[in-house]
This record gives C-alpha cells, structure tokens and sequence, in this order.
C-alpha cells in the first residue's frame, strides 16, 4: 500500500519533495528553467521603475510592454518565434522581447 509505505518513511525524507510539488501555476513552470521566481520579481521591480521614471520614453514604453508580457504569462518568450529567451540575456536587458537570433535579423534590417 502506498499510503502505508509513506507514513512509515522518516520524516525528514518526505521534507525533501515539497519544494518540486509546491503549488506552481503553469507560468511558474514554464519560468522555472530560466528565471527563478526572484529574479522575476527582481526585473518586475526594475521595470516598473523605469515605468515610473521615464514614463514618455521609449524604454518606458519597452518595460511596459515588458511588464504587460509578464502579466499575460508571455514574459521570457521571444514575441517573433516563441523561443525561449535565455535567463541571462532577460537580467541584463529586461525589457528584451527578441531571442538573440530574432534580435540579429533585426539588426541586419536596421543597418540595410
Ligand atoms: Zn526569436
């Protein structure tokens, strides 16, 4: 019986899985390779400010977006073709909605 075999286990093993089977939401699980759960909230905040600071600006336009994609669970995707934007390239540039190979067409279209 498999309820029986888990009451009999040492405490301190049935500690261990609560972590991976906390309650996540989808969107928390799609993060969960990339951002962790305070880096999110680390951007969020850095965002937001730059939201509030330099509201009119083009970058605030880009965090809000940014902000709105993380509202609708978006966030971290590239906006082109849906690939997951690596965690580094988010912290360094939070409001970035292109992977690195959108980004680069891009680029290629701007200098031509
Ligand atoms: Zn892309």
């Amino acid at each position: 019986m498999v309820i029986n075999r888990l009451q009999n286990l040492p405490a301190s093993l049935l500690l261990l899985p609560i972590k991976k089977t906390k309650n996540l939401n989808k969107k928390d699980v799609n993060m969960s390779d990339s951002l962790s759960a305070q880096q999110l909230l680390r951007i969020r905040s850095k965002l937001e400010t730059v939201v509030n600071d330099q509201a009119g600006s083009r970058q605030a336009d880009s965090a809000a977006a940014a902000l709105q994609r993380m509202r609708s669970g978006e966030y971290g995707y590239c906006v082109e073709c849906g690939e997951e934007i690596s965690a580094a390239r988010l912290a360094a540039k939070p409001d970035v909605a292109l992977c690195v190979d959108c980004q680069a067409l891009k680029d290629e279209e701007e200098d031509a």
